[in-house]
């Protein structure tokens, strides 16, 4: 696990990226037996298409380039892209938006659809070591303030405990007409995730955000990785 993890740090490294793209993110996190969406790295119109294809409509089209934060707001985002002519259409857009002279990756990924949306994180203090971040995800995330900080290594009671503390983990058992998710899914990734950041001293930061919560299951769906040399 640690050897894959670092194979891909050490290779985004001799590209001088110590902010790793989404796409490695997640590769590296996958190393750890963490889902993450389908996706596939294009360059053209007309790989995205096939890409498309492969993975089955609707897709996502991101602009994935290393260190890239807050897509979104840069418009480098479009999701729900029915077929290949709204596939197209954004891939123009989100190029133009890229400026003009960009020539680096795309990222086709497969839509998820019907979930709810946490964080999780990570943040390295120089003395305590990796502390762990739990609460709610996708655009609530600064406006909520509902986030639960506990220090690595995390065992199943000490996960379960740190979700209870946010609203965000408590809906997961449902509440009134909020129907219940995959409560264990969730606490297993932050159990994972602590030991990708006990096992990797390179890793500064990780953010999952959002990590998509099903009835049966979790995936990442965006994450970022910071690393130091
Ligand atoms: P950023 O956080 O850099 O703005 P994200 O990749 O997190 O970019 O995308 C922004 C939002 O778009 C996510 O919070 C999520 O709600 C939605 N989104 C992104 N990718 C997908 C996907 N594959 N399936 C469903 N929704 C997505
Ligand atoms: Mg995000």
């Amino acid at each position: 696990m640690t050897t894959r993890a670092q194979a891909i740090i050490r290779r985004a490294h001799e590209r001088r990226q110590r902010a790793l793209s989404e796409h490695d993110s997640k590769r590296v996190i996958a190393a750890y037996g963490v889902p993450t969406t389908r996706e596939v790295l294009v360059k053209t119109p007309a790989e995205a298409g096939s890409a498309a294809r492969r993975l089955g409509y609707p897709v996502v089209l991101k602009v994935c380039s290393a260190g890239e934060s807050h897509k979104t707001e840069k418009g480098l985002v479009a999701v729900g892209l029915a077929g290949e002519r709204d596939l197209r259409a954004a891939f123009g857009r989100l190029k133009e938006r890229a400026g003009a002279g960009y020539a680096g990756d795309f990222l086709v990924q497969e839509m998820i659809e019907g979930s709810r949306e946490l964080m999780i994180g990570m943040v390295r203090d120089p003395q305590f070591g990796p502390l762990m971040m739990f609460g709610s995800g996708g655009v609530e995330v600064e406006g909520l303030k509902d986030v639960a900080f506990a220090l690595a290594p995390l065992n199943q009671a000490e996960a379960e405990k740190m979700i209870r503390k946010t609203w965000a983990g408590r809906k997961l058992k449902g509440f009134r007409d909020i129907p219940p998710a995959d409560e264990e899914s969730v606490i297993d990734v932050l159990i994972k995730l602590s030991w990708l950041a006990m096992e990797n001293e390179n890793i500064r930061e990780i953010e999952i955000n959002p990590l998509s919560v099903l009835s049966k299951g979790v995936i990442a769906v965006d994450v970022r990785i910071k690393t130091v040399a």
